[in-house]
């Protein structure tokens, strides 16, 4: 499915979502199942973001742009953790006056129902986005799932709480577990944020980097490699290193040698973009013996 395609539907059933769990709200006049809603809007907006970083991300390389726009994806991302954060804040918000002075609620058995019909709408569309997110190897799509899964969480929590409250007449401990969803909360929140500002911060791609030594290990023709680097710009993989080549060889042959590696490269990682510097053995850093044949 179109990484697009995704975003429009996560809109189209957030929205579905929303609505629902304010109507959840208005029939059961509890505070958990506002922040519940609360927490849809901001779903909504993360899903409408990433739609507009795709659109951005996909664009071609441009005179302002040479590198192209991928690091869209980081910046929606980025944005999507804030908000799971915030999230949690105005959950722990509503919840302390509860806390403090725990009121009776009222129609609750509806409020629960239409609560998790909502939430089964949720949890399918974020299965959904998790595997096209994977498929796809887009950060911004694994973060808007993830912050859908952390919906579901906390809307299980919720209905689970208001459940146990009407059972026993504990109406303080509605506010408890979703305090205790807020904090699970943040904590998704973190780990994207983190994720992000890792590639951010141009993080060597370990995974690539393993898989790009053992390519260049099966070639053959240059004497030397040196300076291997990579970095992550949404989900292009830039790639530099210089290596060392008999300086005997005119410059078409080495052009061959090269061609033919970052040619290897494309095909084991499809997401990968080559810059390989031609050195004559006189910039050898340490003797690396050429590979027989
Ligand atoms: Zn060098």
């Amino acid at each position: 499915m179109d990484k697009k395609r995704v975003a429009t539907i996560a809109i189209v059933v957030g929205i579905m979502v929303f609505l629902l769990k304010v109507a959840a709200y208005l029939l059961s006049n509890s505070v958990a199942l506002l922040s519940d809603a609360l927490e849809s809007i901001i779903n909504i907006a993360a899903s409408v973001m990433m739609l507009l970083a795709l659109s951005v991300a996909s664009r071609p390389e441009d005179v302002d742009h040479r590198y192209g726009h991928h690091k869209a994806e980081n910046i929606s991302a980025l944005v999507e953790g804030i908000l799971i954060i915030i999230a949690a804040v105005v959950i722990v918000e509503a919840s302390i006056g509860r806390l403090l002075d725990p009121v009776p609620l009222e129609d609750i058995d509806l409020g629960l129902l239409v609560s998790l019909g909502a939430t089964s709408l949720n949890g399918i569309l974020a299965t959904v986005m998790m595997r096209e997110a994977r498929k796809n190897n887009s950060i911004a799509l694994e973060g808007d799932a993830k912050h859908l899964f952390s919906d579901v969480l906390s809307s299980v929590g919720v209905v689970a709480a208001l459940f146990v409250a009407t059972v026993t007449n504990l109406f303080i401990l509605d506010a408890i577990i979703a305090i205790v969803v807020a904090v699970l909360l943040a904590r998704m929140g973190i780990d994207v944020l983190r994720k992000t500002a890792h590639d951010l911060m141009d993080s060597a791609c370990e995974e690539e980097e393993k898989l790009i030594e053992e390519i260049l290990d099966a070639n053959s023709g240059y004497i030397e490699y040196h300076d291997l680097k990579t970095r992550r710009s949404g989900t292009k993989v830039f790639m530099e290193v210089h290596m060392c080549l008999d300086g005997d060889l005119t410059i078409s042959e080495g052009n061959r040698i090269i061609m033919k590696i970052e040619n290897d490269l494309r095909m084991a990682i499809p997401d990968i973009v080559p810059n390989i510097r031609i050195e004559d053995q006189t910039h050898c850093k340490k003797f690396r013996p050429k590979k027989a044949e």
